[in-house]
């Protein structure tokens, strides 16, 4: 073994020359190994005794990717392009012998290799468009002369990873075999050698281009499809322009256009926003001032009280992640009618394909539906979900902790009671926790964890762990009224009330976000949930909104009563305009003394979206969330802020602070009556001293 560098080593045995990569923990592509690629070919092509060899990785996966921290920096030579040119241009075949994931650069490295084995639990994929880009590597060009332009496209547009028995079958990788990767990538370079396999460089495979080249109007209509719900994106339009690429010009043509193309969405917002999430995703994970001694207990077992809709899909998340769990309602009638509803949204998938048949029966053989709280007394967590009523909450509570061991994760599902008053009930509070998710419980993303004043961190560990087993983005809140992501939404439906007041209707509302990207308005999203809901918080509180409160009067009350800001078609959720709410909007106007006007849909995005993310620096200035990309990630996760646009506090960042500052500081003038729009001090800070939430940290002075 000679040690090229720190990361690459080479060797030789026989006539078969090995190129080993260690760069612990994902053989990122960072420069080092990229040098020490270079270096170590050149040394085993200058080799006489060599006559293939072998690219492996040691550790965990092979190249799983670029190395993300040079993104944006300078680009240093070798580049992954110079050491992929380098590969294919190698007087000596090349076999990529592939274990763990190649992703990205690493599948790009592969592809530049003359042949690819992998080891069946090995994983590919091009997962770029998920950061806002394409495969600059040249993937999007060499891909489709392994695999067809049209299954090239699927691939780079999907950017999921597949098994490499769906790569054998599509042609990405040459053989799969069980063994180390060094050594099944030897038993190939044998085979190479000696029944001299024609080593010919991917560039060079002309042959599954023809088709397309002389009818494009497939590729034509699948790219139509694919990028039918993404508008506004564009990454996958730039993956649909360079796969295009493939067949109509040089390799090399086409690769001198990838380059300044991908070069310039990596220097877009939407790239950045796009990055920014990945960081914040695992930042999330991260709880700063836990003594070293906490732990996540281990969960084996769940239970959920209340069958309802929230129990229902909560119970469907523990059981798609395998674990255990039982449901429990106070009579044999709920909780049929729950899991006939569980039964029914599992039928769903199965039609869809999304499960198996086989896949539904195991979900639900793992659900014990209960009426006695006896079945939970072995659970690990159990979550609470039943009516938003603070003595319900609390006489279970009560109860469970009787029944349960302690170190049992007490969890609610509360979505507006205060957590510290339902703990308050409790001899070990330490115990509890607030676990918030959102509707529906089994396909939303996002996962609230609300610390009350006494949760340990235990507790805290525990709830987080849970959420990442069951396939959550989990984000620790702290206790207030609505958490982060309800509290900073409240500001928003006051904002669109006022709109509505002032001259818009309900469609110039919802537009002026569905065209930034968001997929629902939040007008639409009302009546899809129910406009009783927030009335009957608004009279517990009294904080009227004239139209909102006339809305539900007249007796609409969303989608289910086929009329609110819009009216529906029996069994169809299109919103169509609805005149008889229309003249109810104009009239409450009048009544109100306004003087409706026309309001530009510029001005209607900022006073949809400045007052949230106030709301925002004011959660991070109180300590209740940990940081700002924490509120990105709520947004992204539970209100369908578009991931292309990063989550609020990113989003201010790009529209610059002092615009948002100046503005609000209007807005509040205007409004003399909402203290909440006068600008935060977080906010003011940040934009007086020129700085960003990206860089803000908790317990920093701003
Ligand atoms: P739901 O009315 O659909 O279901 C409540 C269930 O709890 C019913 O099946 C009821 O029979 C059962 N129940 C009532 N008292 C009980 C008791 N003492 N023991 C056992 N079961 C009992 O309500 P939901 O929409 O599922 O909401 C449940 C909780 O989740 C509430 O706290 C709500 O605020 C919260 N939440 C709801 C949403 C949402 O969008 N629906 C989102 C986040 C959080």
């Amino acid at each position: 073994m000679t040690q090229i560098n720190a990361k690459i080593a080479i060797c030789v045995e026989g006539d078969i020359g090995f190129i080993t990569s260690d760069n612990a923990p994902v053989n990122a592509l960072g420069i080092a190994v990229r040098e020490g690629l270079v270096e170590g070919l050149k040394a085993l092509n200058e080799d006489p005794a060599v006559k293939a060899i072998v690219l492996a990785c040691a550790g965990r996966t092979f190249f799983a990717g670029a190395d993300i921290t040079e993104f944006g920096k300078p680009r240093l030579s070798p580049t992954l392009q110079d050491v992929i040119a380098a590969l294919e241009s190698s007087p000596k075949p090349v076999v990529a012998a592939i274990h763990g994931t190649a992703l990205g650069g690493g599948l790009e490295t592969a592809l530049g290799c003359h042949f690819r084995v992998a080891v069946p639990a090995a994983r590919v994929g091009l997962p770029e468009i998920n950061l806002g880009l394409f495969a600059g590597g040249g993937g999007t060009q060499r891909l489709p002369r392994l695999i067809g332009p049209e299954q090239a496209l699927e691939f780079c547009l999907s950017g999921k990873p597949v098994s490499a028995k769906q790569a054998l079958e599509l042609g990405i990788v040459d053989a799969v075999e069980e063994g180390e990767p060094a050594t099944i990538g030897a038993a190939f370079a044998r085979r190479v050698i000696d029944e001299k396999l024609p080593a010919v460089p991917v560039r060079d495979r002309e042959e599954r281009l023809a088709a397309t080249r002389a009818d494009p109007s497939t590729f034509d209509a699948l790219a139509a499809r694919l990028t039918a719900r993404k508008q506004g994106q564009d990454a996958p339009q730039a993956n649909i322009d360079s796969v295009r690429r493939s067949f109509t010009m040089s390799l090399d043509d086409a690769l001198a256009i990838d380059a300044v193309a991908n070069r310039e969405l990596m220097s877009g917002g939407q790239s950045r926003a796009l990055r920014h999430l990945f960081f914040a995703e695992r930042e999330a994970t991260k709880i700063p001032g836990l003594p070293e001694s906490a732990k996540a207990r281990e969960v084996r077992k769940g239970a959920i009280i209340g069958a309802g809709t929230m129990g229902g899909g909560i119970a469907m998340c523990f059981a798609g992640a395998g674990i255990p769990v039982a449901i429990i309602d106070t009579t044999q009638e709920a909780l049929d009618r729950g899991m006939e509803r569980v039964k029914a949204n599992y039928a769903t998938s199965v039609k869809r394909g999304s499960i198996s048949q086989a896949q539904m029966d195991q979900r639900l053989a793992l659900i014990t539906p209960a009426v006695d709280r006896a079945a939970a007394a072995d659970a690990d967590v159990v979550i609470e979900a039943v009516f938003e009523d603070m003595a319900v909450k609390k006489e279970i509570f009560a109860d469970l902790e009787k029944r349960v061991r302690p170190g049992t994760v007490l969890a609610s599902n509360t979505s507006a009671l205060d957590v510290d008053d339902i703990a308050s009930v409790l001899d070990r509070p330490e115990d509890f926790v607030g676990m918030h998710f959102f509707s529906p419980a089994n396909v939303m993303k996002l996962l609230e964890v609300v610390k009350a004043a006494k949760t340990s961190p235990d507790a805290i560990l525990t709830a987080m762990a849970v959420g990442k087993a069951i396939g959550k983005v989990s984000v620790l809140s702290g206790n207030c009224d609505g958490f982060i992501g309800n509290r900073m939404v409240a500001k928003r439906s006051a904002q669109a009330e006022r709109l509505l007041q002032q001259g818009a209707f309900p469609r110039q509302v919802d537009a002026a976000l569905t065209n930034l990207g968001f997929p629902m308005g939040p007008l639409t999203t009302n009546d899809m949930s129910g406009l009783d809901i927030g009335y009957s918080i608004r009279k517990r509180r009294g904080t009227p909104f004239p139209i909102a409160d006339a809305i539900v009067e007249s007796g609409r009350l969303g989608q289910k009563t086929g009329a609110g800001y819009y009216r529906y078609e029996p069994g169809d959720r299109t919103p169509h305009a609805n005149p008889e709410t229309q003249a109810l909007i104009i009239a409450t106007s009048q009544k109100l003394g306004i003087t409706r006007r026309d309001i530009a849909e510029a001005e209607m995005v900022e006073r949809l979206l400045f007052p949230l993310i106030n709301e925002g620096a004011r959660i991070l200035e109180e300590g209740i969330a940990l940081r700002a990309s924490d509120v990105d990630l709520v947004w992204i996760n539970g209100y369908g802020w578009p991931r292309h646009l990063g989550g609020p506090m990113f989003y201010a960042d790009e529209a610059g602070l002092p615009h948002i500052v100046a503005r609000l500081r209007e807005f509040a003038a205007e409004t003399p009556d909402d203290p909440s729009l006068r600008p935060a001090a977080l906010l003011v800070e940040l934009a007086e001293k020129g700085q960003s939430f990206a860089v803000w940290q908790q317990g920093s002075a701003a």
